[in-house]
């Protein structure tokens, strides 16, 4: 396999582009080599400007449940297309959208649509601190919420820490009010609040860590922060940015039976389009303008093609059978994958939420960042490149889980499972 144009054209790219990338994962860092140029996706799959074709995991990022350029989407978009690209005045599908998804997610009665999960993100806290009256917010550590100022910390150590910036660029002042505890760790949340409780705006959790590679919630991990919130009056925040009509029609809150206070949404909600959602109990929601006091404004938001784009993907997604199936395929990928690397003596650890798939290559049970980053990543590295060459498109990282699709069919799981025993062969050597 060559990738000769890819290789030219992220040459040419990074004269012009920080890093050739317009996002830092694409540059393939971590796991080394150029990044793949595509030309095209059709379904399950990616074709690159060499003519190469992947089975495709990456599936945009999460965005793309439905797989690539699927027929009703684009007929969704060119329709509407047509018509005019951006009014910057309302539009009837804006409130059809937000109708949808107040049905399909319950807690949340009022949406108010952005254009990325960054903005999602970074509304809801603004929101939660206007509406709270408060400053500080509660983040943990290894979820990643986007690239907002207060949302871009990590934790120093295992317990509740105060925060220090990830990024050259974010001011202390606002990583000081950055509270950030390890994932799946009650005890820290509580001594945590026991110290801030009392001016903590927010707890933001990502329901299934999701960048971390995939990190499901323990058994009362998810009610323990219910509980705790509601106790000190702090706004409990999902993340479902990445879950949200992924792991079930109405995301991980309906899969684990809990009601946040706000919900932020992405991805999925834009069918491949750039949309954010955030939204909540009506009470809170109302504080944003012109309703209430709290600003938060878009040229683009509510954009007709990604209403259309996204409306299409929440209709095929609500479907009968379709999360069943997805389910299905999931199941498989998911043990093909652990019963390849158990066969060949390779440490693993298998996590997976429905259609979030990630095989760790750590024995160590994987229940937050710490636990992580016990993974190989040279040998995630080798692997990548030997499932590049088997025309597997993994998402290049090892702190990032693949998406299953309804567009991959039985085959491409079988052949992906096929795949995956010869590149890890090749990594024991
Ligand atoms: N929240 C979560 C859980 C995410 O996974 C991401 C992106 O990966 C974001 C927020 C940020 O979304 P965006 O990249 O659309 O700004």
């Amino acid at each position: 396999m060559t990738r000769e144009k890819s290789t030219q054209l992220f040459a040419e790219a990074q004269k012009y582009i920080p890093g050739g990338v317009n996002s830092p994962v694409r540059a393939f860092k971590s796991v080394g080599g150029n990044p793949v140029y595509i030309a095209k996706g059709e379904g399950s799959r990616i074709f690159d400007v060499d003519g190469n074709s992947y089975i495709d995991y990456i599936g945009s990022w999460g965005p793309l449940i439905l797989g690539h350029a699927h027929p009703r989407v684009l007929a969704a978009i060119t329709e509407v297309a047509a018509l005019g690209t951006s009014f910057g005045a309302p539009t009837e599908r804006e409130t059809e959208m937000a109708k949808l998804v107040c049905e399909l997610v319950p807690s949340v009665e009022v949406v108010r649509m952005v254009n990325s999960g960054t903005e999602a993100t970074m509304s809801a806290l603004r929101l939660a601190r206007g509406y709270t009256k408060r400053n500080k917010i509660m983040k943990f550590e290894g979820c990643y919420h986007g690239h907002a100022d207060s949302l871009l910390i990590k934790a120093g150590s295992g317990v509740a820490t105060l925060g220090l910036p990830d990024s050259p660029g974010v001011p202390e002042g606002t990583a000081l009010n950055t509270i950030t505890v390890p994932y799946n760790d009650l005890d820290s949340v509580k001594l945590a609040f026991e110290t801030f409780g009392d001016d903590l705006a927010a707890v933001i959790v990502e329901p299934i860590g999701g960048n971390m590679g995939v990190v499901p919630p323990l058994p009362g991990f998810l009610e323990g922060l219910r509980e705790i919130t509601a106790k000190y009056g702090t706004l409990l925040i999902f993340d479902e940015v990445m879950t949200g009509f992924r792991v079930a029609l109405g995301g991980a809150q309906q899969l684990y039976g809990i009601t946040p206070d706000l919900t932020t949404m992405g991805k999925v909600i834009g069918g491949g389009l750039p949309v954010g959602a955030y939204g909540g109990k009506r009470e809170i929601m109302q504080q944003i303008a012109p309703a209430g006091p709290i600003y938060q404004a878009g040229t683009l938001s509510g954009n007709p093609l990604a209403m259309a784009a996204g409306l299409t993907t929440l209709q095929e997604l609500s479907k009968p059978g379709v999360y069943e199936h997805l389910e299905k395929l999931s199941a498989r990928l998911g043990e093909g994958l652990a019963e390849n690397a158990r066969k060949l003596g390779i440490p693993h650890t298998m996590n997976r939420v429905g259609s979030m798939v990630c095989l760790f290559f750590t024995d160590t049970p994987v229940i937050n960042y710490e636990t992580a980053k016990t993974a190989d990543l040279e040998r995630f590295s080798a692997y990548f490149s030997y499932m590049l060459e088997e025309g597997v498109m993994l998402p290049p990282s090892q702190f990032e889980g693949m998406f299953v699709s309804l567009a991959h069919t039985e085959e491409d799981i079988e052949r992906t499972i096929e795949a995956s025993y010869r590149a890890m062969q090749k990594t024991l050597k």
